[in-house]
């Protein structure tokens, strides 16, 4: 068989939904649909057996590219406060906003995905006067910009991936 296609999954800002519609992905479910495909889940924050140190150190291959990824999913939107630090966010037992997480696994991940309205664009928590300072990957509301910025090529050299939907239909 050849080699697996590497997914990893964080969730920023996130309601847990888009990862609960993908539970229910194809006919089969969400694993019986990545053994289907030939995608090995590097890690998921929810549905992964890794923790602590183990998930640490999946994060950190990935981070500085030892570990390949194909496809970075991020599902949430990306909180930047207060004040640009990303700090109300911190990946936990890492002391890291999740913010950096993400800009530096992507800069080495084939492909970025962002999952649903709130990776797209910030959605449910920009609302109203959007006290988290939440973006999207590359849009913050309807302006270009975002975490990553229009400019921003994934190592496959492609813009960030919008899966739209909240939550995306498994189905796609
Ligand atoms: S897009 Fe919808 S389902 Fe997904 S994290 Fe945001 S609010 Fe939840």
């Amino acid at each position: 068989m050849s080699e697996p296609f590497n997914l990893l999954w964080l969730q920023a800002g996130s309601c847990g939904g888009c990862t609960m519609s993908t539970l229910a992905a194809d006919d089969v479910g969400l694993v019986r649909a990545l053994e289907r495909f030939n995608i090995r889940l590097l890690w998921h924050p929810s549905l992964s057996e890794e923790s602590g140190a183990d998930a640490l150190a999946i994060l950190e291959g990935a981070a500085d590219g030892r570990i390949r990824v194909d496809a970075l999913c991020v599902e949430g939107a990306i909180l930047t406060g207060p004040n640009g630090t990303g700090r109300f966010q911190l990946l936990s037992g890492t002391g890291k906003p999740l913010a950096q997480w993400v800009a530096a696994i992507a800069a080495h991940a084939r492909a970025v995905l962002a999952i649903g309205s709130c990776a797209a664009f910030g959605g449910v928590p920009t609302a109203t006067s959007n006290p988290t300072d939440a973006v999207g990957l590359v849009y913050a509301g309807a302006d270009s910009g975002g975490l990553l910025g229009t400019e921003f090529r994934s190592g496959a050299g492609l813009p960030v991936i919008n899966v739209a939907g909240c939550a995306p239909i498994p189905a796609g």
